[in-house]
């Protein structure tokens, strides 16, 4: 026998009954962006890999590592999206979006793709909910997507998120402060540990989380990317914050929150659950003022997040944030085989009528479709007997009574 094929590594199917709060997440999500007035925009699963590269970066791990890339019929090098936010302003520039009244809104959830270690909560293939404000540097955007993606998770019911929030400047405010970084841990470099020394020029922000002792005291009197912001940007964090905080939005200061695509400017931030363990992040975003124009639009400031479908769905699925048993609706037509062709004529009826309806389908008998009814959840069982004569039974109450087939979309419409 031939081996039994599998979902490829880091992939995973959604069953039936895994789909509800996947729904939910989305329903919820999208309700609450189109009453803010973001626009529905789907963008292709593909993208010219370039657009990616010159998008997130060069030097992310994203574009280095996690892409799938692969060249199509004609020798162009295409790559499975990784994330929205280039997608979204390449089209922002395609269809001459700037002509529009800024900014323009727009939100999209999809698949996404990036090629990581497999572990609970992180996949290959995973899937966003993402919104994006283009057009506006106004700090009342910001604040508006956090209190959008903020309130979102509330009305889902996510327990024990945490919002992280920081500010990266310009991009040249922030090399000079990793040099100024770097240079202090420099001096410090005799009672730092091994693990951030060697990662002092790569990466000298880790040492911010480091638990070695003597790291921890370093990093007491270290300089922050937040003190040495430049007035503008110190001044347009304040003022988010400022508003955040009368519109009731608890978030910790991070002033290492560094995310892993180079395109963020000034605020960006970070939902976390605890619930999750090592993958708790649950969703984030923040402002990307050069990147249209990196893309070779014009200077365009942008603001944006994506939601982890996904994580959520495991966060609430762990809690107890289920939603209520759902209530038994449709009928579910019981019939002899003789009857079987007038049971389909039925539920077809019933059907076109909009009313949920199901039969026999596998030569089941009386009592094992009386089963199955209840099995699936139909509010009636309808027992099929005589051309003119049917039994109607109330699968909670047990109550029955007899109808006329022929009459049956009129007799359940009518209340
Ligand atoms: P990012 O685009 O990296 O900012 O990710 C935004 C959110 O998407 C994260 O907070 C996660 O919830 C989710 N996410 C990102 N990568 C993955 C992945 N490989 N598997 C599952 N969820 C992911």
């Amino acid at each position: 026998m031939s081996e039994r094929f599998k979902v490829p590594r880091g992939t995973f199917d959604v069953l039936p009954e895994q789909q509800p709060v996947r729904e939910r997440i989305q329903a919820v999500s999208r309700r609450r962006l189109e009453a803010a007035g973001y626009g529905h925009i789907d963008t292709p699963i593909f993208e010219d890999t370039d657009l990616f590269a010159r998008g997130v970066g060069e030097s992310t791990d994203i574009v280095q590592k996690q892409m799938f890339t692969f060249e199509d019929q004609g020798g162009r090098s295409l790559t499975l999206r990784p994330e929205a936010t280039a997608s979204v302003c390449r089209a922002y520039l395609e269809h001459g979006m700037q002509k529009l009244a800024q900014p323009v809104k727009l939100w999209m959830d999809g698949s996404f793709f990036r090629h990581e270690r497999p572990q609970a909560g992180r996949y290959r293939q995973f899937t966003q909910v993402d919104a994006e404000a283009i057009g506006s540097d106004s700090p009342l955007i910001d604040a508006e997507m956090i209190l959008l993606a903020s309130d979102i998770l509330i009305e889902l019911g996510v327990e024990g998120v945490r919002l992280r929030l920081g500010s990266l400047g310009t991009p040249a405010a922030r090399a000079a402060y990793l040099d100024e970084l770097r240079d202090y841990l420099r001096s410090h470099e005799g009672r730092l540990s091994d693990d951030v020394r060697s990662r002092l020029d790569v990466n000298p922000l880790r040492a911010f989380d480091a638990d070695h002792p003597g790291t921890r005291e370093v990093m007491a009197d270290a300089p922050t990317l937040l003190d040495r912001l430049d007035p503008e940007d110190a001044e347009h964090f304040a003022d988010v914050r400022a508003l955040l905080d009368r519109n009731g939005v608890a978030y910790d200061l991070d002033p290492t929150l560094v995310r892993g695509l180079d395109y963020y400017t000034r605020t960006v931030f970070e939902f976390d659950c605890e619930s999750l363990g090592a993958q708790s992040g649950i969703g984030g975003g923040g402002r990307y003022d050069g990147l249209i124009e990196q893309l070779g639009g014009p200077p365009t400031p942008g603001c944006g997040w994506a939601l982890g479908v996904d994580r959520i769905a495991l966060a609430l699925a762990d809690g107890a944030a289920r939603g209520p048993e759902e209530p038994r609706q449709g009928v579910f037509v019981v019939a002899g085989d003789d009857r079987r062709d007038a049971a389909l004529a039925l539920v077809t009826e019933l059907r076109r009528a909009g009313i949920p309806a199901d039969l026999d389908l596998a030569g089941r008998g009386t009592k094992g479709q009386m089963k199955q009814a209840d099995r699936i959840g139909a509010h009636y069982a309808l027992i099929l007997s005589e051309e003119a004569k049917a039994t109607l039974r109330d699968m909670d109450s047990g109550e029955e009574r007899q109808v006329d087939p022929a009459t049956l979309v009129e007799t359940l419409s009518s209340p």
